[in-house]
């Protein structure tokens, strides 16, 4: 294959240096211990709450398993508050607690849910709103709390996006009460498989601890019906190397951001989100939105166009989580409750970026998109 028509995946894997992950290998073989709260699960708790500046942090085997407990340890029932704007895994925490989602409009300033339509989904039955971090933007935590103090709520942030993401120097994650996220290959930092949850004190990180071994207190006494959702020792000491180079990873995203966003500033119908002030971005993505009209062609043309050309962006989030078979049926799904996330869904493509994408890459890329 000619090397301009190499293909081009949305994402590709930060992975440690091979060769300090087989020392560390080399030291697990010979502990013998290799899961169940050993040294390298400490130690990247350790090092993940000060990287992250969060006061207590625990690491879970994927993304979604912390939504399920994050609802179960704040005894959620009847309705959650949150967005169809995001990944399935989103609503099915929900759908898990025997609990029903009400979806509510997104910003489409943002993606994020829209804090001014919240309070017209609250009923009696509502305990919970989840909103989403979607990109790693951050969602307006300040009205959300506003609202859920007012109604009694708790405020559960699926942050599976937002991993470094910080407000004003204060890391987004220590908002709401709960808060969690994702380390799974296609992430900004990645544990393989992998994820955890940020709470605000000791004893929440205690039982939050317990739920994730079964419930398990100590040897004889199980205090919930917990879950098996415990990070081992090989994918801990990967992410604790992972640590070592996300700064610079997230750097290069960066770069390739601006390159975008210099590229595509004057083709007609094309549009992209601009950097937040205050905000320290992790670049998780680069979705640009397709204005059908203005650009002379409807996003899946230009999706599949490029993807003619090798070039494989991602339609998240398309389609909506409340268009599934198990969710389109509650009427908050309707789409003429949704027009902006519908909207959002049907004209948005996420390009490719990553740390070692190339820069002559990125200059394919935007050619495809320019070229009509
Ligand atoms: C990736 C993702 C999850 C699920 O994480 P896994 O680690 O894949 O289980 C949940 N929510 C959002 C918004 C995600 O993007």
């Amino acid at each position: 294959m000619h090397v301009k028509d190499k293909m081009i995946t949305v994402t590709s894997p930060l992975l440690p240096d091979l060769q300090e992950f087989q020392g560390l290998m080399k030291e697990i073989w010979d502990s013998k211990w290799i899961t169940n709260n050993g040294s390298f699960h400490q130690k990247l708790e350790a090092a993940l709450a000060e990287y992250l500046k969060v006061p207590y942090i625990s690491l879970f085997t994927n993304g979604t398993l912390p939504l399920l407990t994050a609802l179960q340890a704040l005894d959620i029932t009847g309705e959650v508050i949150t967005t169809p704007y995001s990944f399935v895994a989103t609503t099915h925490s929900i759908w898990w607690n025997r609990c029903t989602p009400v979806f509510v409009d997104i910003d489409p300033s943002t993606g994020n849910m829209d804090p001014e339509r919240i309070e017209a989904a609250i009923t009696p039955r509502t305990s919970a709103i989840l909103p989403v971090h979607v990109y790693g933007k951050p969602c307006d935590t300040k009205r959300i709390k506003d609202i859920a103090d007012r109604y009694g709520l708790k405020v559960i942030y699926d942050a599976a996006h937002a991993f470094g993401v910080e407000v004003n120097g204060e890391s987004i994650l220590n908002s709401g009460d709960l808060s969690t996220l994702s380390f799974h290959a296609t992430k900004v930092y990645n544990t393989i498989e992998g994820g955890a949850m940020v709470m605000h004190d000791a004893e929440t990180k205690k039982q939050i601890d317990y739920l994730k071994n079964f419930g398990f207190a100590n040897e004889v006494e199980v205090v919930g019906p917990g879950i098996n959702s415990k990070m081992d020792e090989v994918r801990s000491a990967y992410g604790l190397l992972n640590l070592k180079q996300i700064d610079a990873a997230i750097e290069a995203r960066h770069q390739i951001a601006i390159r975008y966003r210099e590229a595509l500033k004057d083709v007609a119908g094309i549009s992209y989100f601009e950097d937040m002030p205050g905000v320290r971005h992790n670049y998780s993505y680069f979705p640009i939105f397709v204005d059908r009209k203005e650009y002379g062609m409807t996003r899946d043309e230009l999706y599949y166009k490029m993807r003619d050309k090798g070039v494989f962006g991602r339609r998240y989030f398309y389609p909506l989580i409340s268009t599934f078979s198990p969710y389109n049926s509650f009427p908050s799904a309707a789409p003429s409750n949704l027009p902006n996330a519908c909207r959002m869904a049907d004209s948005v493509i996420c390009l490719p970026i990553y740390h070692n994408l190339e820069e002559g890459e990125v200059e394919r890329i935007c050619d495809i998109i320019r070229e009509k």
